[in-house]
């Protein structure tokens, strides 16, 4: 009917060239370079004008219709200059392959549309979701209008009217389906990242008054000893002491900063290789201020155990779970953190011998905005370490006992130190 079915193919290839296979890119494979995630999203951009090209409607002898066009559009108002020249090369070079008068045709669409998108696509980038719909849709048409009146007036191709609406319909309906839908992933991929950048302000606040005041501290020792050591008639023995205690408290502070800004400053991670029991030490640095605070105690029994990650992402999960275990204890308390090695898996257990949890709040850990804390609480947390643990291809559980405590067992997968 009118090329209807083969423009639902074609349609079919868009959304899942367009849309699935970058969306799972972009779910699956967050650590790939923005170079090479470019490449592979105009890889996949080809791969829908492939598609479309081998599934066409034929006119006549060696004149096909199909969409094209539309993931030409789509591909080249997102990616810029770059991707116009890829996805333009390839619609030429594929309709060539294909053969036939069409293909002279082609190359005089893809010209004239390229010269559109290359002027349009900075513009189009700046737009809301909206209006984006509206330009890229807009563009679309023209596309195909273009497309329609070079068969007809240059090519002699004869169209019938029903396949020229049916064309003109599907092309402007899956121009517009595919921006939207684009749009609101990324939406929510944005509002995803800035959930994770507001709950890792929420914790570097939280530590840093617990901190300064830990490194207040050693500043008050040394400042009395500096003191005393103004006295010219102290004997050199006991100025010494005095010299080396300094030595360490001021090394003490250092390390409780230096951990804290590790943490603390915004940087581009890279995955490398990371020892838990380095790990495990950095985060007993920083919580432990907090810890103090409250009378709690820390105990850590680890070994030298090697799993990949990101040294940021790692250290907050470690200090969401941890702070959790502290703010479960009243005045008094034990938070254990020990390493396991079972079956080639890292198995890290933090517990604590807190207020507990009972079935209903088990199972809600890890949901967005899941407290029980009122306004002291944001219920991020939990959800975010367990992302950046699932996201290091590793898994958590829970057991846990009102009045008597909670045991996290997170499970990491090992790798060789070399
Ligand atoms: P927040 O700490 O801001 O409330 P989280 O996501 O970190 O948010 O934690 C969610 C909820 O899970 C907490 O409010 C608390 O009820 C419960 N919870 C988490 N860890 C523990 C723990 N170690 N002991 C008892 N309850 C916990
Ligand atoms: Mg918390």
């Amino acid at each position: 009917m009118f090329g209807f079915q083969e423009l639902l193919l074609n349609f079919l290839f868009l959304i899942i060239f367009i849309l699935f296979i970058p969306i799972i890119l972009e779910i699956h494979y967050t650590k790939i370079s923005i170079r090479k995630r470019f490449w592979l999203h105009n890889l996949s951009y080809s791969l829908a004008i492939l598609s479309c090209i081998c599934f066409p409607i034929q006119i006549m002898e060696g004149y096909v219709f199909d969409l094209r066009l539309v993931a030409l559009t789509f591909g080249g108002l997102y990616g810029g200059i770059y991707s116009i020249l890829t996805l333009g090369g390839a619609t030429v070079i594929f309709r060539l392959i294909v053969g036939g008068s069409g293909a002279t045709a082609t190359l005089i669409v893809v010209m004239l549309l390229s010269i559109l998108l290359v002027l349009l696509s900075n513009r189009f980038m700046k737009s809301s979701r909206n209006k984006k719909v509206i330009l890229g849709t807009t563009l679309s048409l023209l596309a195909a209008v273009i497309a329609l009146l070079n068969s007809t007036l240059l090519f002699g191709a004869t169209l019938n009217i029903l396949f020229i609406i049916t064309y003109i319909i599907i092309t402007l309906t899956s121009t517009a389906v595919i921006i939207y839908l684009y749009e609101i992933f990324n939406e929510s991929i944005l509002i995803k990242k800035r959930l994770l950048r507001a709950e890792k302000m929420e914790i570097v606040s939280h530590l840093a008054s617990s901190i300064s005041h830990e490194v207040r501290n050693p500043l008050t020792v040394v400042k009395g000893f500096l003191q005393i050591m103004l006295q010219t008639d102290l004997p050199l023995k006991e100025r010494n002491d005095y010299l080396n205690i300094s030595i360490d408290e001021i090394n003490r502070a250092n390390e409780i900063i230096t951990d804290y800004l590790i943490f603390a400053k915004p940087s581009p991670e890279k995955e490398k290789v990371l020892n838990i029991k380095e790990e495990i030490q950095r985060t007993c640095n920083l919580i432990s201020p907090l810890a103090n605070m409250k009378g709690i105690e820390i105990e850590t029994e680890t070994q030298d155990l090697y799993f990949k990650g990101e040294e940021q992402s790692f250290q907050q999960c470690l200090l969401n779970i941890t702070k959790n275990c502290i703010e479960a204890m009243q005045n008094t308390g034990l938070l254990k953190i020990k390493t396991k090695m079972v079956n080639h898996n890292l198995l890290l257990i933090i517990s604590d011998t807190g207020k507990g949890m009972n079935k209903e709040q088990i199972s809600r850990l890890g949901e967005p905005y899941f407290t029980t804390k009122g306004r002291e609480g944001t219920g991020l947390g939990m959800m975010v370490a367990i992302n950046i643990i699932e996201s290091m291809n590793g898994n958590l559980s829970v057991e846990s006992e009102l009045n008597k405590g909670t045991n996290f067992y997170i499970c990491l997968p090992l790798v060789e130190n070399d």
